[in-house]
């Protein structure tokens, strides 16, 4: 099942270049009073809300997708938890470009383990990107995403693809420089997720799937997750071991060779294998106090 959150909040069921609005499906879902859950309350849910989805959808109207605004589809992330050089060759690229490792000694991911990025930081593909920094070099980097629906901590390998619920795409938008990766990944707009969500039922082959970037239509970054140096199941039990994971945990699973600067003006064209493709445009944030 492709689940999409789209326009104002609503709840979408993706059936090829068609959405089905099932947002009726979240009235299953319970109210919370302050304070509100550290975790998702879709995801929490998303069991139940998957059976209203199908009691309700046959009925549910009809909308072409072409010009439906795309939101995160999760809306409350507790956290996003990244892995940085996850893919031998972009490691590699990274060592050998000094205008990406900004003379920090880029180590095996073995060594640094994994990083969080702000959830402030997270919009669907329809918002895009807002660069803050335009005098710095601001990357995209492709990533497949998990989206945690089991809560648990210390998961072993071997029961780590129970607790993902769905897999989507994303982008660990970076601006390159000395300072910690937690601030320069963390800018408002720059963790990009979408275009929607595949429950695991539906995507059989996340650990062999195909991605690739263009920007302007250019390509940038092509890759399969097979040559992921930690592989999904380690990713959660690594990831657990430090942080209890909870539903609605997006985990950025890191990015292959040829990552590139965009500037005001590109239009990011990303596929996720039979996730889904979306377009995500480039453009300045304001800078000025608000
Ligand atoms: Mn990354």
């Amino acid at each position: 099942m492709k689940i999409c959150r789209f326009d104002d909040n609503r709840l979408g069921l993706v059936e090829g270049d068609e959405v089905r609005d099932v947002t009726a499906a979240q009235e299953v879902l319970p109210s919370h009073c302050y304070p509100l859950p550290t975790f998702d309350p879709l995801m929490a849910n998303l069991p139940r809300v998957i059976e209203e989805i199908h009691r309700i959808g046959p009925s549910a109207q009809i909308l072409p997708l072409a010009g439906r605004r795309l939101l995160a589809p999760v809306a409350n992330p507790g956290k996003v938890v990244a892995a940085p050089v996850n893919y031998r060759k972009h490691l590699e690229e990274a060592r050998g470009d000094v205008s990406i490792h900004f003379d920090n000694q880029i180590r095996e991911i073995q060594q640094i383990g994994l990083f969080l990025k702000a959830s402030s930081s997270v919009v669907g593909a329809s918002h895009g990107v807002e660069v803050q920094h335009p005098e710095g070099r601001n990357d995209h980097e492709a990533e497949l995403v998990l989206v945690i629906g089991k809560p648990g901590r210390n998961i072993p390998r071997e029961r780590a693809w129970d607790h993902i619920a769905a897999y989507t795409g994303g982008l660990d938008m970076t601006v390159r420089g000395p300072q910690e990766r937690s601030m320069r990944k963390s800018i408002d707009s720059y963790t990009v997720v979408g275009p929607w969500m595949v429950t695991t039922d539906e995507l059989r082959n996340p650990d062999e799937l195909d991605f690739w970037l263009t920007v302007n239509g250019q390509p940038r970054q092509r890759a399969n997750t097979r040559d992921l140096v930690l592989d999904i199941p380690t990713l959660i039990a690594t990831a657990s071991s430090y942080y209890t994971l909870h539903p609605g945990d997006l985990l950025f699973t890191g990015t292959p060779e040829g990552v590139g600067p965009v500037r005001e003006g590109d239009v990011i064209e990303v596929e996720f294998g039979d996730i889904g493709r979306m377009f995500v445009d480039v453009r300045n944030a304001q800078r000025s106090y608000a």
